[in-house]
């Protein structure tokens, strides 16, 4: 599932659209977590794209009009910048046309992704977003006193995308390892201490995947790639009965609110 490090890849990938006017807009498969809105997309032809930033998982195209598109990938979606003379693929929902022929074309093959256009300030979804997992608005302070509030397990608490946006469930167990917490620990135990390792685990944590990620830029551009998903070989995550890097014990699985979490006895308490 596509998390910060992955949707910044996919954004720094983008980088070579900024400037370019877009001459139309093809939905081709409506059906997405929210329905596509062909006519909405539709009006976004004769705009230039301004800039493009993230918030957490979300992309966020600046268009000269001042109006934005939206896009999250939910559990599977791809954007990339496809040749004039590419052939569709299974799964592509839609293409973004540029003047120059190029096309930004999405994939999303267990459709819950959204794609959406019209004022930043009537996007719901940024609105209720914390701040970003990597900018300079989400602190120590900040994640130490949101534990404080919770009586939920750790975990739960960085899944919270109105704590901190764009940490998913892999990197929040591959930073609960690093800072030596465990995941279904209550997050209003936590020491101060604890909270700032934690912080500096997540942004170790996010940074490294993001370095892993930007080195197979080259090989989606040729077509071959996966951007960045799964390039990173997990120290905790999706390893249950594998020894533990650090000490050899067996990482343990529990479930937490329905979804996995991996943890080493030894090295996480
Ligand atoms: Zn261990």
């Amino acid at each position: 599932m596509p998390e910060l490090p992955e949707v910044e890849t996919i954004r720094r990938s983008l980088m070579p659209c900024i400037g370019a006017t877009i001459s139309a807009v093809d939905v081709w498969q409506r059906h997405l977590r929210r329905p596509l809105d062909p006519n909405a997309l539709r009006s976004l032809a004769g705009q230039r794209i301004d800039c493009l930033s993230r918030q957490g998982k979300y992309l966020i195209f600046a268009l000269s009009n001042e109006q934005v598109l939206l896009v999250h990938f939910g559990m599977s979606g791809t954007l990339r910048i496809a040749a004039a003379e590419a052939v569709k693929k299974d799964h592509d929902h839609l293409q973004i046309v540029l003047a120059d022929g190029r096309r930004l074309v999405l994939n999303d093959p267990r459709r819950f992704g959204l794609v959406w256009a019209g004022r930043l300030h009537d996007a719901k979804e940024i609105d209720r977003l914390g701040p970003d997992a990597l900018s300079d608005d989400f602190t120590p302070e900040h994640l130490h006193h949101a534990l404080r509030r919770s009586g939920r397990a750790i975990r739960n608490v960085l899944l919270d995308q109105r704590v901190v946006a764009g940490v998913g469930n892999i990197y929040a167990n591959e930073a609960l390892f690093l800072a030596g917490l465990r995941p279904g620990r209550r997050a209003q135990r936590l020491k101060r201490s604890d909270a700032t390792r934690l912080y500096e685990a997540l942004r170790t944590t996010l940074n490294e995947a993001i370095a892993a990620g930007g080195s197979s830029i080259a090989d989606f551009h040729d077509g071959n790639g996966q951007l960045g998903y799964f390039q990173l070989r997990f120290r905790v995550y999706d390893r249950e009965g594998q020894p533990c890097v650090a000490c050899g014990q067996l990482i343990q699985r529990v479930l937490l609110t329905g979804r996995s979490s991996f943890f080493c006895p030894r090295c996480q308490r």
